[in-house]
């Protein structure tokens, strides 16, 4: 789960890190009162949405007056925000934070993740800051530096040094640099956070660190613990049929292809979705129904699948352990009829039951169209929607 800046910055702020004053806005009028409380003279408008690459997209903008941040906040919200990070629609602007603008000296870039490689947390830094971290990686390697912290004894101050040294921080900015490395390594552990990206870290009032821009995202698996957490979860950020889905128990993913997915077990559902793959189509996503699911749980999955317009056909991959083919076979007869489903539907069946729930689905009158086994359905699914 990802949660939007000023969040993150308020965060990070109980925890001792440095950041600008401002507060968020949800209306033009609402941005000028905070510009007016803030006090100052310059102001920067922050559009709120769960992406990067903002201030090159136009939402990242410094006023100079409160008109001038009316107007800016205006623009913003209720407009669309494309950035390299949202895809060619964008996302619906519907907060923005007001902040009291700094002037910057230097732009560095400091985050942690979660190292998969060596399972633990990895603290990297650049002096390249205010870019992309990717590309500065691929362009000039020399300016990213790597630090892993060992679990058993958490992240020591020698090591922060060691970053701070290697990416130029010297004299003052040294401790202050150590401060905010280990308040941000206390957030993440005790928030189950699996990314945490400040960048910039700049340097204001030529000797102050600061976090001028924040980003943190958490471990969903760890949200049930993580109440202050779930408390900021911004549902209008998140694709809606994921949202209705986890409410089902099911567990679906949207992608880009055409082959609406229906499948039980995680391991089953990427081998389906290879299958499809490898016969020439795209599955539209990834849907795990789980063990035991009940026949409303399949019809509830059918009109997930379909709530996604690029959805030209179904594919039902059902090896039946836990699950029961003949409620497997209720529960897509029962949406075919309720839902009126128009896509051609292909449904294999295995496992527990299997006659039964084969038998159901011929003697429906429905137009399914049945495989043998996953190649046979990968095959069929990929046919029907080119043919
Ligand atoms: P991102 O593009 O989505 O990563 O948004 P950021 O929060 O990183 O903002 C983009 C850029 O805006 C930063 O790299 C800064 O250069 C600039 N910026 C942000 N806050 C300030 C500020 O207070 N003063 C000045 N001068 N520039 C700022
Ligand atoms: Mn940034």
């Amino acid at each position: 789960m990802n949660i939007h800046e000023y969040q993150a910055k308020e965060l990070l702020k109980s925890y001792g890190v440095p950041v600008p004053a401002g507060a968020v806005a949800f209306s033009y009028a609402q941005a000028a009162n905070v510009a007016e409380d803030l006090g100052g003279e310059r102001w920067v408008v922050k559009a709120q949405i769960h992406a990067g690459g903002r201030g090159k997209a136009g939402g990242v903008k410094l006023a100079g007056s409160v008109t001038e941040v009316r107007q800016f906040a205006d623009q913003m919200l209720g407009s669309r925000l494309v950035t390299h990070q949202t895809g060619p629609d964008g996302s619906l602007v519907q907060r923005v934070l007001v902040e009291q603008a700094r002037d910057i000296a230097a732009e560095y870039y400091l985050g942690f993740v979660i190292d998969r490689g060596s399972q633990r947390i990895t603290v990297i830094a650049s002096s390249e800051g205010g870019m992309d971290i990717e590309e500065v990686n691929k362009t000039h390697p020399e300016c990213v530096f790597q630090e892993t912290v060992d679990p058993a004894i958490g992240l020591r101050d020698f090591q922060c040094r060691k970053v701070a040294s290697a990416i130029g921080l010297r004299g003052k900015l040294m401790p202050q640099a150590v401060k905010i490395m280990k308040a941000i390594y206390r957030c993440i552990r005790d928030k189950d956070a699996l990314l945490a990206e400040i960048n910039p870290l700049a340097v204001v009032d030529k000797d102050q660190l600061i976090a001028l821009d924040a980003k943190i995202s958490f471990d969903d698996n760890a949200l049930y613990r993580q109440h202050q957490i779930n408390g900021m979860r911004d549902f209008d950020e998140e694709d809606p049929k994921e949202v209705e889905a986890s409410g089902h128990g099911l567990n679906y993913i949207a992608l880009d292809g055409s082959i609406g997915c229906i499948v039980n077990g995680a391991g089953l559902a990427m081998a389906t979705m290879d299958a499809i793959t490898l016969h020439g189509g795209r599955p539209a996503n990834f849907l795990d129904v789980g063990g035991g699911a009940s026949p409303e749980k399949v019809t509830n999955a059918c009109r997930i699948v379909l709530q996604d317009p690029s959805v030209k056909a179904i594919l039902v991959n059902i090896f039946a352990g836990i699950n029961r083919c003949d409620w497997i076979a209720r529960g897509l007869i029962q949406a075919m009829e309720s839902l009126h489903i128009k896509a051609p539907m292909v449904v294999r069946l295995a496992g527990t039951n299997v006659e039964e729930g084969r038998e159901l689905l011929d003697s429906s009158g429905l137009s399914f169209i049945t495989a043998q086994n996953l190649d046979d359905a990968a095959g069929k699914a990929v046919a029907v929607v080119k043919g």
